[in-house]
């Protein structure tokens, strides 16, 4: 009869993603049979990750499997040695369904920390080297994702550091966007830091809540509310030609104001922190409570009222589905209607099973990441790559591209069946991948469907103290409207006033266009480092932290070089710079979202696409694996003062 213990496994085996077993299995046994042809799964494009194997396959890894996991959890042990190079890649090839080129190796071997360690640890070893570089200081702006990671990084370095934060508290995005449904899309056990699993995520993409706890549960492990000065702003910071040093004026909420000195500056204050409310007539005349989905008016009892929601991007694609059932009626107003990617499991648990293995099964939660990571990211990209010599409809940018949008479209398609009305209205005619696509697990579609719900898709013409007035002149009478309008995402650090070497300004140096090296350092601002700056943000491939942690390192080893070398100051070289930006724009017209039928807040007013990365992930891994000195002019002396 089988016992407690068995009948945990048995269930927990139940729920394994079995490749990433398979591969787990390696590493325990250091066989590399278990990676065989005849388990090598045919994932289906779309699905949850159904491996295209029979019962009966299932059942025979299941049952090998648990032989092994029995042993491994009697004894504790790992005998086998890690696996080599070509078993790795083996590994890689069969679990995420396709052949992984070689270059990946390296790269996903870091990224998932295989080996246990990783780029990413900062390597200050030398005491000479410790020694300089507990003398300088560096300040962080912004206590979110970014700024906590950065404060992690630099307190492994031996670094001394201050993170200001305008906000009471840490966890930036996810303490600030509070409003219903509010949750993460990208799956967790890929959202989140490469060397702070959780393996009690309980969604799969979990609500916000969820998020904010594991970001204040990072800050209280590595004791960085102590480095923080919290309900602070930094106003403006100027480089101290005279002494390299940026001086940072501060104001506190009690109106407090002080400078601080730093040596270097990294600013992590996010993309997406400043809503944006549309230029459109009338705004601020609304009688009723209005507001922004950042800026959610939790004292505004909805239930049984008229509600306007402008926009249907991410945010309203979330908060609306929540709050349709409570309002009397609902009008949301559509400019474009979003692509969904169906991910039936959008607001699922994460069984119990699952939990358990990511947590018992050395290696497990490695692989299952590794699975997430290669087919939510580089596996993706060919299915929104532009093909340059594509002459078929608009609709798409080349024939993969095309065969996701039949895909994507047949499954919205699928759900208003039974209400063909709204059809036209919500299968975009631009290509996928041109914007952010939103995960479908029907819910939305499920609300504009309500009875009590319409769609509406003429233009606003103005809003009046009544509502909303669109260009068909019909006015839209509500209680209550909410902006789901999105941020102000291409004016990069607004609101902070940045003069650097011969007293520019950098918003003056960008002229509305901001651009970066790498996204982190722009000539005549040296010492100045960004983390999630221009052309760092990605549209359909993986998670920010990435990003965030790629930046990190990189921003951590030109702190190195200050102290390694004696320098007082590393600028960027400007051709350096701009050739790099040369590239980055040649290659963003290559992919849906720099494409002409495109409009969206990933393009600055110039219609250059300022935020995305146009490059493959592993790209900006090996980019930002360590600063090349010849990038930059590393200045010993601090400049004379003109
Ligand atoms: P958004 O994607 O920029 O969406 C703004 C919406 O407002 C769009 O539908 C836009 O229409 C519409 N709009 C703007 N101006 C308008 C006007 N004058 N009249 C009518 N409609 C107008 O903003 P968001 O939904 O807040 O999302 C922003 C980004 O935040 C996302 O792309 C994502 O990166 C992030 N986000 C992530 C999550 C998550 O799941 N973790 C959740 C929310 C947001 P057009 O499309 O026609 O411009």
């Amino acid at each position: 009869m089988a016992n407690a213990a068995d009948t945990e496994l048995d269930l927990a085996l139940e729920s394994a993603h079995l490749p990433a077993l398979l591969a787990a299995m390696v590493h325990i046994t250091g066989d590399a049979s278990w990676v065989r042809p005849e388990w090598t799964p045919v994932y289906v494009p779309l699905s949850r990750g159904e491996t295209g194997l029979s019962d009966a396959v299932q059942a025979e890894i299941r049952a090998k499997a648990k032989v092994v996991i029995q042993a491994y959890l009697s004894d504790g042990k790992i005998a086998a040695p890690a696996p080599d190079g070509v078993t790795l890649g083996r590994m890689m090839d069969f679990v995420g369904g396709m052949p992984v080129p070689e270059e990946y190796a390296d790269f996903l071997t870091d990224e998932l920390a295989i080996s246990g360690k990783s780029t990413k640890d900062p390597q200050f070893d030398q005491p000479q080297l410790k020694d300089a570089a507990r003398k300088l200081k560096v300040l962080v702006i912004g206590a979110g994702m970014s700024g906590l990671l950065a404060g992690i990084r630099l307190s492994q370095a031996g670094v001394p550091f201050e993170i200001v934060e305008s906000n009471a508290d840490v966890g930036g995005t996810w303490l600030v966007n509070t409003y219903p449904g509010c949750r993460v899309d990208n799956s967790n056990h890929m959202y989140s830091y490469s060397f702070e699993p959780n393996h009690g995520w309980p969604q799969h993409f979990s609500p916000q809540p969820e998020l904010l706890k594991y970001f204040q549960g990072v800050a209280a492990k590595y004791d960085l509310k102590s480095h923080v000065r919290f309900e602070t702003r930094v106003e403006s910071l100027s480089w101290d030609e005279a002494k390299s040093v940026w001086r940072i004026e501060l104001l506190g909420k009690d109106g407090s104001a002080e400078t601080v000195e730093a040596n270097a500056v990294v600013t992590a204050v996010g993309q997406l922190n400043k809503p944006r409310i549309p230029a459109i007539e009338g705004v601020g005349t609304f009688e009723g409570p209005a507001f922004h989905s950042a800026e959610w008016r939790h004292d505004v009892d909805l239930t049984g009222k008229r509600i306007a929601v402008i926009g249907t991007g991410a945010s309203a694609y979330q908060f609306v589905p929540e709050i349709a059932p409570k309002a009397a009626h609902l009008t949301v107003f559509q400019r474009s209607p979003p692509w969904g990617l169906p991910v039936p499991h959008y607001h699922e648990d994460v069984p119990e099973g699952m939990k358990w293995l990511l947590d018992r099964v050395p290696y497990y939660d490695k692989w299952y990441r590794f699975w997430l990571f290669w087919t939510t990211t580089e596996g993706f990209l060919p299915m929104v790559k532009a093909d340059p010599g594509w002459n078929g409809p608009t609709t798409a940018v080349g024939e993969a591209n095309l065969g996701l949008r039949e895909m994507a479209a047949a499954a919205l398609a699928a759900q208003v069946e039974d209400r063909p009305d709204l059809l036209p209205n919500v299968v975009p005619t631009y290509p996928l991948g041109g914007k952010r696509a939103v995960l479908d697990n029907g819910v939305w579609l499920g609300a504009l469907k309500r009875p009590n719900v319409d769609l509406v898709t003429q233009a606003i013409s103005k809003i009046t103290p009544k509502g909303v007035v669109t260009a068909d002149g019909v006015e839209h009478e509500v209680d209550v409207l909410i902006y789901g309008t999105g941020f102000t995402a291409s004016k990069f650090l607004s609101g902070l006033k940045v003069t650097g070497r011969g007293g520019r300004e950098l918003h003056d140096v960008w002229a509305g266009d901001a651009r970066a090296y790498l996204g982190m350092t722009t000539p005549g601002f040296p010492n100045f480092f960004m983390i999630y700056g221009p052309n760092t943000n990605i549209v359909v491939n993986g998670s920010i932290i990435f990003f965030s942690e790629c930046s990190v390192r990189y921003i951590v080893g030109a702190v190195r070089l200050l102290a390694e070398t004696g320098a007082r100051a590393i600028e960027v070289k400007q051709g350096v710079h701009d050739a790099f930006n040369i590239r980055v724009d040649e290659a963003n017209k290559g992919w849906a979202w720099g494409s002409a039928n495109v409009t969206s807040w990933y393009k600055n007013e110039f219609g250059r696409v300022s935020q995305n990365w146009p490059f493959g992930l592993i790209d900006y891994w090996r980019a930002t694996l360590a600063p090349n000195p010849d990038d930059f002019v590393l200045s010993k002396q601090p400049e004379p003062v003109a």
